[in-house]
């Protein structure tokens, strides 16, 4: 078994802001040790003003490919050789590919994200209404996976309802039939909306540390038990809008499994090596 590092063990890894919770590296680690595979993942901080020379040093140091986290799945883009068309669309990356020198970024939120709702959420998409919170890179993952999938109408509430608008205009061009309304985080048409609405969706980073206390809704009376709620975030693995949530009466799932599923996907285009979703999700949540 390779367990040490010699010279042809290839690095791979993932690049954010605040990564000192991440379980991405336990994730792939635990990866490439259960099948023998000479790799190593490692945990890449960097600042905004850095990210773009980060970027170039995976091609200088023949790193294999690396994963994109928050705050930069946007902003990577103009640092990358190439994206791949899906990913292009959704205007967000979370995985790089460093081919030969070639970066070519992809998007694997998308299927995390969808495999986790069918699977672990059991919802079914099709003909539903859903609330989601946030515009930023993870959003518009989300968002995608949603239209690809025949969701019937999306209401995205934001901060910034400029970014909530540009997804609504980037999206309805490769979705003509979509119905994608967008507000600022306190219209108060959200009553209404989640009244009516089947899935919630937390794609803020509202109650990830050091915002552990925050949540998208403040208002707790809205949730209702027809609702699945889910948060993208997976640490703490009970945000208080999942508690809020549970309190209702409604199903919740957290982000752990759509990370866990967008990882192999990575992982596969990294290795040519996919395994089992539902395994590694196991293993993981006996370590974390
Ligand atoms: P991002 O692009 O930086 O977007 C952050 C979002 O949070 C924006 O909508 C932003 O609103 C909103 N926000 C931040 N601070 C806020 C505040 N104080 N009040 C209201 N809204 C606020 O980040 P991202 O890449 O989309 O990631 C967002 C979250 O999803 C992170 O917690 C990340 O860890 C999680 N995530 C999890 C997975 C998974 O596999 N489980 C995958 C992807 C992301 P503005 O537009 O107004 O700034």
């Amino acid at each position: 078994m390779k367990k040490d590092i010699n010279g042809k063990t290839k690095i791979i890894g993932v690049i954010g802001k605040n990564i000192e919770n991440s379980l991405s590296p336990l994730i792939h680690n635990q990866i490439i040790l259960k099948y023998s595979l000479n790799f190593r993942y490692m945990p890449f901080q960097i600042t905004e003003t850095d990210l773009g020379k980060a970027i170039q040093g995976i091609k200088g140091l023949n790193i294999k490919g690396v994963n994109i986290t928050f705050p930069y799945k946007e902003k990577v883009i103009e640092f990358l050789d190439e994206v791949e068309e899906s990913a292009r669309r959704i205007g967000a990356v979370n995985t790089i590919v460093n081919n030969k020198g070639i970066l070519t970024g992809y998007n694997t939120d998308v299927f995390g994200f969808k495999k986790s709702l069918q699977e672990d959420g059991k919802f079914a998409i099709k003909k539903k209404k859903t609330v989601i919170f946030g515009a930023g890179g993870a959003a518009r993952g989300v968002i995608y996976a949603l239209l690809e999938e025949g969701i019937e109408e999306i209401c995205i509430f934001n901060r910034t309802l400029e970014k909530a608008k540009k997804i609504k205009q980037d999206f309805s061009s490769f979705f003509p039939r979509s119905c994608i309304n967008a507000f600022s985080l306190e219209e108060e048409n959200l009553k209404d909306k989640i009244k009516k609405a089947h899935l919630l969706v937390n794609t803020t980073s509202l109650g990830m540390p050091p915002k552990i206390d925050d949540a998208p809704l403040q208002n707790q009376n809205l949730f209702h038990s027809n609702l699945l709620v889910y948060d993208l975030i997976y640490y703490p693995a009970k945000t208080l809008f999942l508690r809020r949530a549970e309190r209702a009466g409604a199903k919740t799932i957290n982000g752990l499994p759509m990370l866990v599923y967008q990882g192999i996907e990575s992982f596969y285009l990294w290795t040519g090596f996919k395994p089992e979703g539902k395994e590694i999700l196991e293993i993981i949540e006996r370590s974390a």
